[in-house]
């Protein structure tokens, strides 16, 4: 994503009631301490402007949404977006997912969005790659052992990379699209991200996959 430096972006996200500061102190109490419930959990890691996350949330509000962002300048669009309609079961944390263990607990999350995630296309940064091993082994310690995992971009190179890791970090595709806007049951309920509307109004297909972990911890 372009990055424009917004002047005071940072001193706005630190005072801002919408975004959890030091996340690390919630983990394991997210529902007890933030949502005052016990409803499930879905994150989505790398949400930029935040439109995908606020639409499930304001369609589905028995479950608490998290949506993590790297960049202040792209989480103030997402924070003034939620001034405009607040949703009470949707916060945001400004972080990097490098450190995202740190932030929830064993089994605490039960479904993670990952979409048009970065490429980092050179081979010395694809640890940094948000579907990969090095990222996947993170997840497994938070996320439900039933939990999904949903990953879309327009990007088949980094598709196809994503693909390779899932057995090697000892998950299990359940399903998988090179096309998602034509293929009538992955599609069914889709809710376009930013970067999913510029890219398909490209002509670009959208791939996605579904995966779960395969072994048991
Ligand atoms: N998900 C949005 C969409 O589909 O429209 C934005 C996609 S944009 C290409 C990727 C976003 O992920 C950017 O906003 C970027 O700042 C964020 N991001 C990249 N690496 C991240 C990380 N390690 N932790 C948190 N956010 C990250």
């Amino acid at each position: 994503m372009r990055l424009r430096n917004i002047t005071g972006s940072k001193e706005i996200i630190a005072e801002n009631r919408y975004v959890i500061h030091e996340p690390e102190k919630f983990k394991g109490c997210w529902n007890r301490d933030i949502f005052g419930n016990d409803n499930p959990i879905h994150i989505e890691i790398g949400m930029g402007k935040g439109r995908f996350i606020m639409e499930l949330a304001s369609g589905n509000p028995d479950i608490n949404y998290i949506g993590i962002e790297k960049y202040s300048s792209v989480l103030l669009r997402a924070i003034q977006k939620m001034e405009a309609n607040e949703l009470p079961n949707l916060v945001f944390i400004r972080m990097d997912a490098e450190y995202i263990t740190e932030s929830f607990d064993k089994d605490e999350v039960a479904r993670i969005y990952l979409n048009f995630s970065d490429p980092w296309p050179k081979d010395r940064h694809a640890r940094r790659r948000l579907m990969s091993e090095n990222f996947l082994d993170k997840y497994t310690h938070f996320l439900k052992q039933d939990g999904l995992l949903e990953f879309k971009t327009d990007n088949r190179e980094l598709f196809d990379y994503a693909l390779t890791q899932v057995p090697v970090a000892g998950w299990e595709v359940l399903r998988h699209t090179y096309d998602l806007h034509n293929d009538e049951e992955m599609s069914n309920g889709n809710i376009m991200t930013e970067y999913e509307e510029r890219f398909s109004s490209m002509g670009n297909p959208i791939c996605k996959y579904i995966i779960k972990q395969e072994r048991v911890r």
